[in-house]
């Protein structure tokens, strides 16, 4: 298959370009940006930015977790994210008795600090641009000399990327942290606050923050837990701005946005909006139906299944939004009339032909019953927990690993709920009616087929260790309805995948060659790749999007807000009422020069999931928020963003410190943050 890998540094390096738009840029050449980024109101320099020798803006920031972004603010290592990224380590680290999630929770002194188990933070040493010595994400041998050697025996973490689908290849070396501490977690009612009802919406009220510390070795270096750690001492760290911010004002995001899809055909995003987001949507909501009930009866379960809910009900509410928004902002025929001139050229014609033949009603329905396959297993812990088992007792893995996994599963897990979400997607599935879902799927009753999977030995930690225990332990776990369940659905998912393969692999290469050939064609305008959790830069403005509807297009909320979504009834907006009053008053130092406590602010700058928890910077690089969200009105922007619509959520610094400050009595903690009172403009 032919690769458009030729010589392409132009795309990312355009000596001349000065028409950049909307954009997730790679800190390696945002040099090209810079002049850009500078008559916007930018006053660093390129180095101050990215410098793979000396410290800059990049060593601040860093990837939390699995998923998200989180920036050290302060020279002993604290880092901030959000609420929703750090809400699993909070949620595991909390019982009925000590409740972190309803009370929050604060560390009075360093040796207080939670250590979160599993939970780890990479910091970007370096990246390379290494496309003349890498032809493809296929040229393992390549790949594999490259990252050996760069891994200096194990002591980096080494991954090559590729831009623009293929067009250039970057590697990335990265440190990871593995002792990760608690630091402060707001209480939920503020860390969550308009819950799911608010969730992708504006305007906003979320103190979507929690607060971490790296802890290193002696020798500064990541090393795995020890009480004898030491706070991290960063490179760089972010300077805070509490000066407040202007519409208007300059802003940048940066951060490790997960993933966009840009360089697809109107058709294409038709065919997916039309054919395949619709049941995603209702699948995902049958799962949350019963989670919610379950979640509501019981204190216990609604911790447990805290971070499970918020995943599926993210993602849910993202692509029901992006259907809305698609309509709405006519996503799909404004891409169509912009790629009907891009089409004049013969050859791009030809590329934007071939790609809309590839979403046939086939390539759509594999899809679909991949996707579907896949959230039902991913929706269900009693399937991943069959599935694990399956995979650790043909390995004949070390027998306290997997009882540990064992036990964490009925710790944390309840086995009704598991029945009824069971029953529930299955019974989706079988509405829905997607073509090649498996047998044992389309013809069990939903409610047998739950109760089955949810009897056996996964439904009994003494049940499970007996049949682990057994001379015949393999057979007796693939025999179990569960895993059989499981492996359906995962042998679907993979059939489903497998299928479309091909016509994936061509998808690839004509993404590839349309970003190349739109280079071409227009040579004066900087591209900016598809995101792939790769460290990326975004900026814009402060600035209110323009819907036409009155109460969405304003660029702050305040907590009077907070106050007006309360008195609702909403339990979504529900709030203790020392926190009522403490939102009520005295802001003190956190108050804007209109004596009001401002909460969260829009601009427009191109961010996705995996931004989460990403500084949002003034034109020095001081921090002024934390990336959290984006509106729903303009939510389809990793297909296109729409300048009137598209916008991020960042949560106000000065919120987010007024809490750790007053509700979370971390005066102690706010003391270690660098901050500045400066006016940006
Ligand atoms: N809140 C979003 C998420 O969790 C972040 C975004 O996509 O803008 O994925």
């Amino acid at each position: 298959m032919k690769r458009f890998t030729t010589t392409v540094t132009s795309l990312l390096i355009a000596a001349t370009a000065t028409l950049a738009g909307p954009g997730m840029w790679v800190p390696l050449f945002i040099d090209s940006n810079i002049e850009d980024m500078t008559a916007e109101g930018l006053t660093l320099t390129a180095e101050q930015i990215y410098d793979a020798n000396s410290s800059s803006l990049k060593d601040a920031i860093m990837i939390f977790g699995g998923g998200c972004t989180g920036e050290v603010v302060s020279d002993g290592g604290l880092i901030l994210t959000n609420y929703h990224c750090g809400v699993a380590a909070v949620s595991s680290l909390s019982s009925p008795e000590t409740d972190y999630m309803a009370h929050g929770f604060t560390a009075r002194t360093e040796a207080d600090e939670l250590p979160c188990d599993g939970l780890e933070v990479r910091h970007l040493v370096r990246m390379e641009d290494v496309s003349d010595r890498v032809k493809s994400l296929d040229d393992t041998a390549s790949i594999n000399a490259l990252t050996l050697a760069a891994e200096e025996n194990g002591k980096y973490e080494v991954m090559v990327e590729e831009m623009f689908h293929g067009n250039q290849h970057i590697m990335m070396v990265y440190e990871v942290f593995k002792d990760i501490r608690l630091v402060v977690a707001p209480p939920q009612d503020l860390g969550r606050f308009g819950g799911e009802t608010d969730n992708w919406v504006w305007p906003r009220h979320t103190a979507d923050f929690t607060l971490f510390r790296i802890y290193a070795g002696a020798d500064n270096k990541p090393a795995e837990y020890s009480p004898a750690n030491k706070p991290y001492r960063p490179a760089k760290h972010l300077k805070t701005n509490i000066n407040g911010v202007h519409e208007g004002d300059f802003a940048m995001v940066m951060g490790f946005p997960g993933s966009t899809d840009q360089y697809l055909t109107a058709a294409a995003i038709d065919a997916l909006r039309t054919k395949v987001w619709p049941s995603v949507v209702s699948l995902r909501q049958a799962e949350m139906s019963v989670l919610e009930k379950h979640m509501a009866a019981n204190r216990k379960t609604a911790i447990d299944y805290a971070s499970h809910y918020s995943s599926i009900a993210n993602g849910k509410k993202r692509t029901a939004g992006e259907i809305d928004c698609t309509a709405r902002a006519k996503t799909v025929e404004t891409m169509r009339s912009q790629q009907a001139a891009f089409r004049k050229d013969a050859r791009m014609d030809t590329i934007l032909a071939q790609m809309d033949n590839i979403f046939s009603p086939e390539y759509t329905g594999n899809e679909l019953t991949m996707r579907l396959a896949r959230d039902t297993w991913s929706g269900s812990r009693t399937l991943r927990l069959a599935f694990t088992m399956s995979r650790l007792v043909q390995k004949a893995t070390d027998k306290s690993a997997i009882d540990s996994i064992a036990t964490y599963f009925f710790a944390h897990s309840d086995i009704k709920t598991e029945r009824e979400i069971l029953a529930a997607s299955i019974g989706e599935l079988q509405r829905i009616g997607a073509q090649g879902l498996p047998s044992i799927v389309v013809k069990t009753s939903p409610k047998k087929l739950a109760k089955r999977a949810t009897s056996g030995i996964f439904s009994d930690i003494n049940k499970l260790r007996k049949a682990l225990a057994s001379p015949n332990a393999k057979e007796l776990v693939e025999s179990e309805t569960a895993t059989v369940l499981a492996n359906a659905l995962i042998d679907t998912w993979r059939a489903k995948a497998a299928a479309n393969d091909s016509a994936n692999a061509l998808l690839h290469d004509l993404k590839a060659a349309y970003a190349y050939r739109l280079s071409e064609i227009r040579p004066d305008s900087l591209l900016a790749p598809d995101a792939n959790f790769t460290m990326r830069i975004a900026y814009g403005r402060v600035e209110a999007p323009r819907t036409g509807i009155e109460n969405v297009d304003r660029y702050y909320t305040t907590a009077k807000g907070i106050i007006a979504k309360n008195a609702t009834g909403n339990p979504d907006f529900a709030l203790a009422d020392s926190l009522k009053t403490m939102l009520g008053g005295d802001y003190g130092r956190w108050a804007d020069a209109d004596g009001e406590l401002h909460t969260c602010f829009v601009g427009s700058i191109h961010t996705t999931g995996g931004n989460s928890g990403s500084p949002t910077l003034n034109g020095r690089g001081e921090l002024i928020g934390l990336n959290f969200d984006r509106i729903w009105n303009g939510i389809a922007s990793d297909y296109r963003f729409d300048n009137e619509r598209s916008r991020n959520i960042s949560v106000d610094i000065r919120y987010v410190l007024f809490v750790i400050d007053k509700v979370c009595h971390g005066g102690h903690i706010v003391s270690q943050f660098d901050i500045v009172n400066t006016p940006t403009r």
